[in-house]
């Protein structure tokens, strides 16, 4: 009885709450009834359209060559939910700076819809979030390519092992060209438990990929620590 009495109070602030401050979709400021997604939002993470390149799975945009198989990246195969403008961008930033881990899920949610769908991401034997430096995730309380990982692990039973150590603070890498970016990320990562790893296919997992240079960097030190293959699962492509 009285557990029946406090949710209808609580309910019935809630819905106060939702009067005066009605939810907004984190991805559009649209007005939303409930949760911190739009479904126009939602139908956009879940169900990208994006195109991407037949040889490697990175996405491409109208008319675009690939980039991932110009340049010397060590994953033969990327793929990503969208590319990093709206509604990804601020639903990364939501979750990243803002702290709404919920959005891990709908992302995870999604990520294991694109890994399902792709025949060589889903070979994959081990999940591997790209590793924040300790300081940053301190900082921060969470690692979100961490959040993304144990999501996927949740719905396709592949298990996470955090494998790599970040020993570089790297400032962020916005202002540097991509020759530089390669140059600041060369060691940043070190191998931390490699008998989890050794001889399996791999998935890295992170939240944006810019230039490739951190996840590039992050590949080769699997690799050296005697990974099979290893492929990349972002939400975003800047
Ligand atoms: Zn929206
Ligand atoms: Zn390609």
């Amino acid at each position: 009885m009285l557990l029946r009495i406090r949710s209808k109070i609580s309910y019935f602030f809630k819905s106060v709450l939702d009067f005066l401050f009605p939810p907004i979709c984190f991805g559009c400021n649209k007005e939303i009834d409930s949760g911190i997604v739009c479904y126009q939002c939602y139908n956009k993470i879940t169900g990208s359209w994006l195109g991407v390149c037949a040889q490697c799975g990175y996405p491409l945009g109208y008319n675009q060559s690939c980039k991932n198989c110009k340049s010397s990246l060590t994953l033969p195969r990327i793929r990503a939910l969208g590319f990093y403008t709206e509604p990804f961008l601020p639903l990364i930033h939501a979750l990243k700076y803002q702290g709404k881990k919920s959005l891990a899920e709908i992302f995870g949610k999604a990520l294991t819809g694109l890994l399902n769908s792709d025949p060589i991401l889903k070979q994959a034997e081990v999940l591997v979030p790209v590793p924040l430096h300790p300081a940053r995730k301190r900082e921060r309380g969470f690692n979100q390519s961490e959040l993304l990982g144990f999501e996927v692990s949740r719905l396709t039973g592949i298990p996470v092992v955090n494998a790599l150590w970040r020993k570089k603070n790297t400032k962020s890498q916005t202002k540097l060209d991509s020759k530089k970016r390669i140059e600041n990320m060369q060691g940043a990562f070190i191998i931390k438990d490699n008998k989890t790893v050794v001889n399996k296919k791999v998935i890295l997992i992170d939240d944006v990929i810019t230039s490739g240079a951190t996840i590039n960097s992050a590949a080769q030190t699997l690799l050296e620590a005697g990974v099979r293959e290893v492929f990349g699962l972002v939400i975003a492509r800047a």
